[in-house]
């Protein structure tokens, strides 16, 4: 691997959903760059792994427990964050749950924990961070979409909140833009974590099948790797994309429309 840029020193970052798969890969990134990162899920003691990760590495970065589809959590985490890691310059809303099912079978229940953890969560960290970001006139936030977001069959509820996460981030983009903060979003296609093997479990599959199914699929032939995304993220939280907000670059071994829509193998 080539050598990680250090374009996050003096940073801070949270990263939700920071204990597994993806955000666990952009915590110890945004950390090998530079950045004292605030592990954010859903209890405190899942992201130590993280944590000691992003350490070994010679990095600084601290656990906390938040609900990120809960307002009040959410405001809890600010204070918690602030005091132990100082103030935040970079967001990455990452966290992120599956529901999936076909129109008739979606519970209300289901429709609502998905909208709430994909969509609504980023608009509760955005607003607790922002503010700060604001009063030093710096930041990015980074937020994370899917392919799913262009329309997915069996998957209406994520594919609705991953396409409003578009709309936010294009949003926020032009009213946050005065003030200095860039809002960008990064769509993943396909890559291997413990939310993709779920999906390969819930279809009777083993991930390994579920993975060589996806690549036939895929222009480069292969499924991606977190470090892969991970990378256009930093780039999207640092200084070397100044210019750059209100975009979704979609991350995905060059398989966007087409692909074809399968729910059992997408995240
Ligand atoms: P993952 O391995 O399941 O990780 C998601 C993390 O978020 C888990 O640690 C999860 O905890 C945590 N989380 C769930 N609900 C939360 C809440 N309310 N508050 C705080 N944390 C919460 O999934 P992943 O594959 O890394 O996915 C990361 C993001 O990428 C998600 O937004 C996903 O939709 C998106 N994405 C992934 C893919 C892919 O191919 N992997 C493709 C497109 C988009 P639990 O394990 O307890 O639920």
């Amino acid at each position: 691997m080539t050598a990680v840029p250090r374009r996050l020193v003096g940073r801070c970052a949270v990263v939700t959903g920071a204990a597994s798969g993806l955000g666990a890969a952009i915590a110890v990134r945004l950390g090998a760059e530079g950045a004292r990162v605030a592990v954010v899920d859903l209890d405190e003691a899942r992201g130590a792994d993280t944590v000691a990760r992003i350490e070994a590495d010679g990095g600084e970065a601290a656990a906390f427990g938040c609900d990120v589809a809960d307002a009040q959590s959410v405001d809890r985490l600010r204070g918690e964050v602030i005091a132990d890691l100082g103030s935040v310059d970079v967001v990455v809303n990452n966290a992120g749950v599956l529901r999936d099912g076909g129109l008739l079978e979606i519970s209300d229940a289901d429709w609502d924990t998905v909208l709430g953890v994909n969509l609504t969560s980023m608009f509760y960290v955005a607003r607790a961070f922002v503010p700060d970001m604001t009063a030093h006139g710096v930041g990015s936030i980074v937020n994370i979409s899917s392919r799913s977001a262009l329309g997915s069959a069996g998957q209406a509820n994520y594919a609705a909140a991953k396409a409003g996460v578009m709309g936010l981030t294009a949003s926020l983009a032009i009213e946050l833009g005065p003030h200095g903060i860039r809002v960008n979003a990064v769509g993943p296609g396909f890559f291997a974590t413990p939310m993709t093997d779920s999906v390969a479990t819930a279809n009777g599959r083993v991930p390994e099948d579920q993975h060589r199914a996806v690549a036939s699929r895929t222009p480069l032939r292969r499924v991606g790797r977190p470090h892969e995304l991970a990378s256009v993220v930093a780039f999207l939280a640092g200084p070397d994309a100044s210019y750059v907000s209100g975009q979704t670059i979609f991350v995905n071994g060059g398989a966007l429309t087409a692909s074809p829509i399968r729910a059992d193998d997408e995240a």
